[in-house]
């Protein structure tokens, strides 16, 4: 199986995709699958893999892409990587999509028409390199083109899967970016990769993948609807019946509280008590006053519209005045990010702000905080909510996507049956958001209760394996058939 990916963790990660193109085919390879991971070899990868070697070159894949060869490294995993080497196109400072000052790079769809060019070679009897998968599994638009690629081709291939992690990103280019990408006239069509007289990257993957899949049941069912399908909800209906929702797992080594080198204090349920260390450290670490008895709220997040944060700014008067205290760490679009850090100046010692992407703060306030809070928009799974329920922080969700699917709201029926781990709010608004957040602290100040919910969270199984026998399974019903 070829699992191909614009992002990976550690060396380059925006969001969720970069840890998930870490940890699944981990688990994929651990469950016995012969998988390899194709990159490009942006400058941290080429640095940290600088003696890969060549297996292929690439010479001219068609239309004006740049030429690259493939080199072969292996992850910490076990894994095997495929580097896909192009200085040209990935050697820069900067991020996957865009530059340093947030920029898109111009020339992101050769960027990822090469990717997804190269996936669908490796997919065919023409593959330059000595190995040749059953299964292309293409992640999120950089990536969709392949099999179209694969389709225009022709000629005997492996079958392709797409996961959508985030239908907002669609890769959507100008018409004459088809000539440029090796495409043929034909392809520019409503059964091709045109959408609304442009080229997506995403349509042209939904159109052509044998198997799809996103990362929950509720967003494989959300997508579909005109609300939520960002405009392709009514091709998502047409192709109902080949998608699915497997929920994304965590890295449970990397995110365990109890060996997490991060923390202040390590802790289990056991010695859920030292948490505690962990709250008054991270206070004393950002100026806010050090409280036990005052609540923690923690955010971790993206700063984009997506994260519904603007609705949680909206009241945070109200909520320093409960009084709470609100820690938010996070990076993004400037007119949030000025927005959080006007917060923090607003409510010095009950507001706490850092602009930034900080692994180790991000761990310390799952870890410290005493609620976490993600008020989503739209949220295709989200992982920081089984991170904070894994780390006995119940986690205040509005009920979208993977929010939905991961946390069990506590009222007195779930809390009876021990399924409570946290609170579930619907409409996207300020009074519901402060209605939640204030059953939380309610919940808070009864040890009793409280006990129970980290209880439950922290006994939940997200781990990987479980969604790497879905994709297994999937895999298998694609290749069955062939
Ligand atoms: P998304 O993929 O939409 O950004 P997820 O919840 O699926 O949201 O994944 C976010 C990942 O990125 C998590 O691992 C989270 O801890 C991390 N993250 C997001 N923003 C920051 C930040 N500013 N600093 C550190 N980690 C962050």
């Amino acid at each position: 199986m070829l699992f191909v990916t614009p992002e990976l963790a550690p060396w380059m990660k925006s969001g969720g995709l970069g840890d998930v193109s870490m940890a699944l085919p981990g688990a994929l390879h651990r469950l016995g699958v012969d998988v390899r991971v194709l990159v490009p070899g942006y400058s941290p990868l080429a640095a940290a893999f600088e003696r890969a070697k060549t297996v292929a070159e690439l010479p001219h894949p068609g239309g004006v892409l740049a030429g690259a060869r493939l080199r072969t490294a292996r992850a910490a995993s076990g894994v095997p990587l495929l580097i896909l080497d192009c200085p040209e196109y990935y050697r820069r400072p900067g991020g996957a999509y865009q530059d340093a000052r947030g920029r898109d790079w111009p020339d992101n769809h050769l960027r990822f028409g090469l990717l997804s060019r190269v996936a669908a070679l490796l997919s065919t009897a023409a593959t330059p390199a000595p190995w040749q998968p059953h299964v292309v599994h293409c992640n999120d638009w950089p990536t969709a083109l392949a099999p179209a690629y694969a389709h225009y081709a022709g000629g005997a291939r492996a079958a392709t899967v797409l996961t959508v992690h985030n239908l907002a990103f669609q890769g959507i280019f100008p018409p004459h970016t088809l000539a440029e990408l090796g495409l043929p006239p034909q392809a520019f069509a409503i059964d091709g990769v045109e959408y609304y007289g442009k080229l997506s990257f995403l349509k042209g993957g939904l159109f052509f993948t044998d198997g799809l899949a996103t990362v929950s049941p509720t967003y494989a069912r959300e997508i579909q609807t005109d609300e939520s399908g960002f405009g392709l909800g009514g091709l998502l209906r047409v192709r109902s019946a080949r998608l699915i929702g497997i929920l994304n797992g965590i890295d449970t080594a990397a995110w365990n509280p109890a060996t997490d080198a991060h923390l202040a204090a390590r802790y289990d349920f056991a010695r859920i008590e030292k948490k505690a260390l962990n709250k008054a450290a991270l206070q004393r670490s950002l100026g806010l006053a050090v409280e036990a008895e005052v609540p923690l709220l923690g955010v971790v997040s993206r700063l984009t519209e997506q994260k519904g944060l603007d609705v949680l700014a909206a009241i945070a008067p109200m909520l320093v005045r409960l009084p709470a205290q609100l820690v938010m760490l996070g990076s993004g679009e400037k007119r949030f990010e000025q927005a959080v850090a006007a917060l923090a100046r607003q409510f010095p010692g009950g507001v706490a702000a850092v602009i930034g992407f900080d692994e180790r703060l991000a761990h310390l306030i799952e870890a410290g905080a005493d609620i976490f809070v993600m008020p989503s928009r739209y949220e295709p799974c989200g992982l920081n909510q089984m991170y904070s329920l894994r780390y006995g922080t119940p986690p205040v969700v509005r009920a979208t996507g993977g929010l939905a699917d991961t946390v069990i709201d506590c009222n007195p029926a779930s809390l009876a049956d021990g399924s409570a781990t946290g609170f579930v709010f619907h409409e996207l608004a300020g009074a519901a958001l402060l209605a939640a957040i204030g059953r939380a602290v309610s919940a808070w100040r009864d040890r009793s209760v409280w006990r129970a919910l980290q209880k439950n969270g922290m006994a939940q199984d997200f781990s990987w394996e479980r969604s790497a026998r879905q994709y297994c399974a999937l895999y298998e019903s694609l290749f069955a058939p062939r």
